[in-house]
C-alpha cells in the first residue's frame, strides 16, 4: 500500500506519555489534566444517560449545546453565530480542523502554517492534497512571535487557507489584536479562509483576553473558529468541540462532516449543555491556571532552565542550554528516563529538523504534581 501520510509516525504526545510510563516519570508531556473535572458535570452527563439520552442525536449535534455555545460567544466576544446554520459539535477539536481543512481545500492548493505548529495540521492538509506552505515564528525578548511581513509574503495566487493558533501550543505566545489586524490587512480583498485554532480560548493570563477572530467582523466572515470542551472543562478524554463559521462555510464544512463521524455521542451534549449554563467554570479558568503557572514558574527559576513567557495554554517552554546539549528529543527522553519528568519536544511541532534547544511542560497538574517534578528538576 502506497501511504497517503508517508512521513507521518505515532504523534510525540502518544510516545512521551507511554515512555513515561513505562520509567514510571511525572508526565508533564502530553497536555491533559491529573485531577477530576467537576463532579457537577459528570452527574449532568450521567442524568442524560439514565434518562434515555442514548440514541443519535441530530446530525449537527444536539440545538440545546449549539444555542449555549451561540449565546456564550456572543457574550464573550461580541458575534452573534446561528446556532441553526453556523456552529456544528465535533468529536473534538482534531476533527473540527480536519473537517474544515477537508471542506475547502482542493487539490494543489496552498495552506500557510505557522510553526512551531500542532501536529494534526499538516496531515489534515496532505489528506486534502494541499500544500503546507510554512511559515516560522520568531523568537524574540518578549517570547515567540509571529513575523506577519512573512505570512504576506508567503501568500500565492494558489493560497486558500492561512491556520492559526491562539493562544498558542506549543510556544504559550498570545495573539494580541496588531496581530489580528496584520491577518485582517493580509487577507482583506483576498478569497484566502482561515482556521482558527481557539481550543485555549479561557487561558490567556496577566488581565489580557482572548483575541477571537470572530470579534473581528472582516475576519468572521471568513473564519472556521475551532474550540474543545475537552480544554475548557478538564475532559480532554471525552472528545468534543465545535466548529463555528458563517453558513456558507459551515453548510460546506457539514457536508463532509456527515460522512466523516456523522454526529457525536448524545448524553455528554446534553451533559454540557446544561453544565454550560453557569459561565462560573470558564469565567474562574484563567486565574485557577495563572496560579499553577505561577507555582510553576518559581519553581523552575530556582532551576537551571531558563524560562520562556506563557501568556496562555497550559504549558511553560523552557530554554535548556545549561543542563544539557542533547538535540531536544534525545533530551526529553533522557529527562523522563534518567530524571523523571517527562516533556515535549518543541522540534516535535516543525516539519523538518530544528533544534532551539526547548522543551515544553504541561501545568495542568495537581499541585502535589508540579512539586514533585520541580523537586527533580531542581537536581540538575
Ligand atoms: N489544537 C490544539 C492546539 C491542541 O493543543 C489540541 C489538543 N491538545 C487540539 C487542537 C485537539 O483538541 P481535541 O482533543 O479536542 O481534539
Ligand atoms: N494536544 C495535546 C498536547 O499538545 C495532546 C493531544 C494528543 O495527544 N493528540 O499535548
Amino acid at each position: 500500500l502506497t501511504s497517503r501520510l508517508p512521513d507521518v509516525g505515532t504523534t510525540i504526545f502518544t510516545v512521551m506519555s507511554a515512555l513515561a510510563t513505562e520509567k514510571g516519570a511525572v508526565n508533564l508531556g502530553q497536555g491533559f489534566p491529573d485531577f477530576h473535572c467537576d463532579p457537577a458535570l459528570v452527574d449532568a452527563v450521567a442524568d442524560a444517560m439514565r434518562s434515555g439520552l442514548n440514541q443519535y442525536p441530530p446530525m449537527t449535534g444536539i440545538p440545546g449545546l449549539r444555542e449555549v455555545v451561540a449565546d456564550k460567544v456572543e457574550a464573550i466576544y461580541g458575534h452573534r453565530y446561528d446556532p441553526a446554520t453556523e456552529i456544528t459539535v465535533t468529536a473534538g477539536a482534531t476533527q473540527g480542523i480536519l473537517t474544515s481543512v477537508l471542506c475547502c481545500v482542493h487539490p494543489g492548493d496552498e495552506v500557510i502554517v505557522i510553526e512551531p505548529a500542532y501536529d494534526s495540521y499538516v496531515p489534515a492538509i496532505q489528506l486534502a492534497g494541499g500544500v503546507p506552505v510554512f511559515v516560522q515564528m520568531e523568537v524574540t525578548a518578549a517570547g515567540y512571535a509571529v513575523p506577519w511581513q512573512k505570512v504576506a509574503a508567503a501568500v500565492s495566487p494558489r493560497t486558500r487557507l492561512i491556520m492559526i493558533n491562539s493562544p498558542h501550543n506549543p510556544t504559550g505566545s498570545v495573539l494580541r489584536i496588531a496581530d489580528i489586524n496584520a491577518l485582517a490587512d493580509i487577507v482583506r480583498g483576498t478569497g484566502i479562509l482561515v482556521l482558527s485554532d481557539e481550543v485555549y480560548e479561557h487561558m490567556v493570563y496577566d488581565g489580557a483576553r482572548h483575541e477571537s477572530v470572530c470579534r473581528h467582523p472582516e475576519l468572521a466572515a471568513r473564519s472556521f473558529v475551532v474550540s474543545s470542551f475537552g480544554k475548557t472543562y478538564h475532559v480532554t478524554g471525552w472528545k468534543i468541540g465545535y466548529v463555528a463559521a458563517p453558513a456558507a462555510l459551515m453548510s460546506e464544512f457539514r457536508k463532509v462532516h456527515q460522512f466523516n463521524v456523522f454526529t457525536v455521542n448524545t448524553p455528554v451534549q446534553y451533559g454540557l449543555a446544561a453544565f454550560m449554563k453557569n459561565p462560573a467554570p470558564y469565567l474562574e479558568l484563567p486565574a485557577f491556571y495563572q496560579r499553577k503557572r505561577d507555582l510553576f514558574r518559581e519553581g523552575l527559576a530556582a532551576t537551571r532552565f531558563k524560562l520562556l513567557p506563557s501568556d496562555g495554554t497550559y504549558f511553560q517552554c523552557v530554554e535548556y542550554s545549561d543542563v544539557s546539549s542533547l538535540p531536544e528529543a534525545d533530551f526529553a527522553k533522557w529527562l523522563t528516563t534518567e530524571i523523571g519528568v517527562a516533556a515535549i519536544p518543541v522540534s516535535a511541532f516543525y516539519h523538518e529538523p530544528r533544534e532551539s534547544g526547548i522543551v515544553r511542560f504541561c501545568f495542568a497538574k495537581q499541585d502535589e504534581t508540579l512539586k514533585l517534578a520541580l523537586e527533580r528538576l531542581s537536581k540538575l
